[in-house]
């Protein structure tokens, strides 16, 4: 158990240090207002839950288990209705079957949901109709309409973002109970976009020993789904508002040290993991497990020291190192930081996010990514893992479960004209819910290499 860092941490300690990706509230007295009733409220999530989540992460660092994240790169308050929510859970929960199928070992699911609303962005203004205003910075912080009142930093909506937080987990909570029941209608897996795909016929055949084996157990053992029945889901989104995270991290009776009960785990994002900043100074002080984006611009000594000061201790399921070179960049970067990290004894649980060093922008200006291309960063990342007797533990993915058209390409051969179709994401390009079970069989495969 990490006990805290040091002395004079403590939740709030991080405003004595420089904060980068967090605009000044134009007004303190509604800030401190806010920041005091959102400390005032009930816990999202438990320390019990919390620590079963880094127990079974640090199953994932000795290659026990594999690790999915995903969700929205944004989620909005807007977006906090029951279809939306049924279908992020109806993808991750049948990306993480494919997974357990074909790997046959544990998955644990973290989704990118309930508090990831929340965006670091390159500049703080942007100009619209010769006015400048602040950039839009997620639900989290402003309003996404492009008037200058709107996009005013607005402490409401910290307290209005811990209220959505809420009602998605409620609501997450009680579809991944009855998690299973979806396992009982292969109808529902929607696989006829991959007819025309190569791997079709495998495609089907996974789908189909699937049910099989759920009959089959039902057949003989019939209670057994409903003991099973509670799939377990865990939340987690970028620490980057450090007022939301900072007032519900609390001490608990039981343990030693804080907990940052917004999520049952959060990530420090790659622009803001400088040693000497704020969100550094937040992590250091927390028991939750912890996220680490690591990608270009960045120092390998720089790195080895952040891991050190995050977990002092070497507590397995501690930290997970999420990589995010992109395709061109991994096969230089990859194994340099495979060789330091195994250097350090670290025992980290190694993820792949091979989003967001493939992002571009179209001939027209739409913000996407290539499916090959993040297919090329997973199986380069896989490759690269197992030549250096390392174990890439995990895959971190935008993805949605709707019908979205932001990235190209996929058994569909989705293009950039269709783009425009029905292009949703406040943020970064999302795989849709084809697409995202492609990739998770594609995943699957280069895992069983
Ligand atoms: C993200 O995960 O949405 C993100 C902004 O990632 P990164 O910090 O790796 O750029
Ligand atoms: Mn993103």
């Amino acid at each position: 158990m990490q006990e805290v860092a040091h002395k004079n941490w403590s939740p709030t300690s991080w405003k004595d240090k420089p904060v980068k990706q967090l605009p000044e509230y134009p007004d303190q007295d509604r800030l401190d207002k806010s920041f005091e009733t959102l400390k005032s409220l009930p816990p999202l999530v438990t320390s019990w839950e919390i620590e079963a989540l880094k127990d079974k992460l640090a199953n994932v660092a000795a290659g026990k288990a594999f690790l999915l994240q995903g969700g929205d790169c944004a989620e909005s308050f807007d977006a906090t209705k029951a279809p939306k929510i049924v279908n992020m859970v109806k993808v991750l929960l049948q990306t993480s079957f494919i997974l357990i199928h074909e790997m046959g070992v544990p998955v644990l699911r973290v989704g990118r949901i309930a508090g990831q609303y929340a965006k670091p962005r390159s500049n703080d203004f942007e100009m619209v109709n010769g006015e400048e205003i602040h950039n839009y910075r997620g639900d989290l912080i402003n309003g996404y309409e492009s008037e200058s009142g709107i996009r005013m930093p607005d402490p409401q909506r910290l307290l209005e973002g811990y209220h959505k937080a809420g009602l998605t987990l409620n609501f997450l909570r009680a579809l991944a109970d009855e998690g299973f029941a979806d396992l009982h209608h292969p109808e529902q897996w929607e696989l006829d976009f991959m007819q025309n795909n190569e791997y079709y016929a495998e495609y089907e055949d996974m789908v189909n020993s699937i049910t099989k084996a759920v009959r089959f157990v039902e057949s003989i053992a019939p209670d057994t789904f409903s003991t099973l029945q509670k799939v377990d889901f865990y939340t987690s989104h970028e620490a980057l508002n450090l007022y939301y995270d900072s007032a519900q991290t609390r001490p608990v009776p039981r343990k030693k040290g804080y907990f940052n009960l917004s999520a049952h785990m959060v990530w420090l994002g790659n622009r803001t993991r400088d040693l000497d900043g704020a969100h550094v100074e937040y992590f250091k002080g927390i028991n939750n497990p912890v996220g680490i984006k690591v990608g270009p611009p960045y120092e390998i000594d720089e790195t080895m020291k952040l891991i050190e000061t995050l977990n002092p201790n070497h507590e397995a399921g501690k930290i997970v190192l999420i990589t995010r070179f992109g395709k061109d960049t991994v096969e230089k970067e990859l194994p340099k930081l495979i060789q330091a990290v195994r250097r350090e004894g670290f025992p980290v649980v190694w993820s792949s996010d091979p989003m967001h060093g493939n992002t571009f922008s179209t001939d027209g200006g739409i913000k996407t990514r290539n499916f090959d291309d993040i297919l090329s960063e997973v199986q380069s990342s896989f490759a690269i893992h197992r030549s250096e007797g390392s174990y890439l533990g995990g895959v971190h993915l935008e993805l949605t479960g709707d019908n979205v058209t932001e990235c190209v390409g996929g058994a569909k051969g989705l293009g950039e004209k269709e783009l425009q179709h029905n292009y949703e994401t406040f943020c970064d390009p999302r795989l849709n819910y084809e697409q995202s079970l492609e990739m998770a069989f594609l995943v699957a495969r280069e895992w069983k290499k």
